[in-house]
């Protein structure tokens, strides 16, 4: 590992304004199963590590869930906000996200914003022995374009990129139409949630629409009473301590058998959390049944490219999201 300075935050206000040399990477920790693993690997390689955890006795540490909505703190940890009764009456596509991920020791110390900006898990970008990752080294060219591809995207890949976003928790909040609050040198903002990450385009290493500095503080979702019929369904290749291979969250308001309005997201077959509105269009107006929950898959995947390996993954992502449709339509709430 190389050198860095190491701070501890004692407030939101300090942790966004730490000096850095000049010029300097600066990267918050929060449970570090993320960063200090790519800091190992040499992949990450911040010039200051700033310790947010002081900061879990503000607002940051807490889950708050009302008659307006819930917010979760930033530094909740993903077991505390899966296991939060609340969490799993109302709005059990992110209870169940959060519990999918990972395995029971991970959960304990992962953060919710650490969650969402965890990164590819890609092999030739956890690799550095691989020097084409235009990720981490912009320009470099992309081995996974030619090489072993089969955990990679079908949606939403560049030229430059065709690594997967690997996490749950953020399909599920864009299933629930989420925010997040941001604290920056420049002070806070709220945006959609779906608004945070960023295709790579021509710069896949800018993963993000958080500017230089931006910590994220909360994530916030207004209630409504049909997100109960919200779920979450991972396909993986083994039933515990696994990514997705596919996954889908969904939330669906029904009203009188038919779909007054639903949101869909889509995991582990796009390059960031991806919301399929062309489903969400597809099954406006309509009841849920085998054929109109295919016909959702089908337009949610209608833009999909398979590579060598991974061209499984378009059919297995259909059938994973008809499947979710079904389901979130039969539940009882
Ligand atoms: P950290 O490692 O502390 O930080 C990660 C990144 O986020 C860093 O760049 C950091 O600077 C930044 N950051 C942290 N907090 C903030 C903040 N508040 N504002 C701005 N930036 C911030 N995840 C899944 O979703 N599903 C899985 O199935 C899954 N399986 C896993 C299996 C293993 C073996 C491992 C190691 C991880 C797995 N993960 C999975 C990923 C895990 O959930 C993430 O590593 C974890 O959630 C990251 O949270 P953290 O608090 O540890 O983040
Ligand atoms: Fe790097 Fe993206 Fe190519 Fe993987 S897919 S090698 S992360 S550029």
């Amino acid at each position: 590992m190389r050198p860095f300075i190491f701070q501890r935050a004692d407030s939101a206000v300090a942790a966004v304004r730490a000096p850095l040399p000049t010029p300097g990477e600066a990267q918050f920790l929060a449970g570090g199963t993320t960063l200090i693993d790519l800091m190992k690997l040499d992949v990450m390689r911040p010039d200051v590590v700033i310790d947010i955890n002081g900061l879990d006795r503000t607002s940051l540490g807490l889950i708050e869930a009302g008659r307006g909505g819930l917010r979760l703190g930033a530094l909740v940890r993903m077991a505390d906000a899966a296991d939060h009764p609340d969490v799993q009456r109302d709005y059990p596509v992110i209870a169940q996200s959060l519990m999918l991920g990972a395995g029971a020791r991970i959960r304990n110390m992962a953060s919710l914003g650490g969650n969402v900006l965890q990164r590819t898990r890609c092999t030739y970008f956890r690799d550095v022995s691989y020097p084409a990752c235009n990720k981490r080294d912009p320009g470099s060219g992309c081995a996974a374009m030619t090489g072993f591809n089969r955990m990679h995207a079908v949606l939403g890949a560049s030229d430059q990129c065709i690594a997967t976003y690997p996490g749950d928790f953020a399909q599920a909040l864009i299933a629930l139409d989420a925010s997040v609050d941001v604290i920056g040198h420049d002070g806070a903002r709220t945006f959609p949630f779906a608004a945070l990450h960023r295709l790579p385009g021509d710069a896949a290493d800018i993963e993000t629409t958080l500017r230089p500095g931006e910590m994220i503080a909360s994530f916030l979702i207004a209630a409504a009473p049909w997100m109960r019929r919200s779920l979450y369904l991972k396909v993986r290749d083994r039933e515990s301590y696994e990514f997705a291979v596919a996954s889908a969250a969904v939330a669906v308001d029904l009203q009188g058998g038919t779909v007054r309005t639903s949101r869909i997201a889509l995991g582990g077959v796009a390059t960031v959390p991806w919301r399929a509105r062309q489903a969400e269009d597809a099954l406006r107006g309509k009841p849920v049944d085998a054929e109109t929950a295919r016909a959702a898959a089908e337009a949610a995947f209608a833009g999909a490219r398979g590579r060598k390996h991974n061209a499984f993954k378009i059919e297995l992502g259909k059938r994973t999201l008809a499947r979710a449709l079904q389901r979130a339509a039969a539940l009882e709430i």
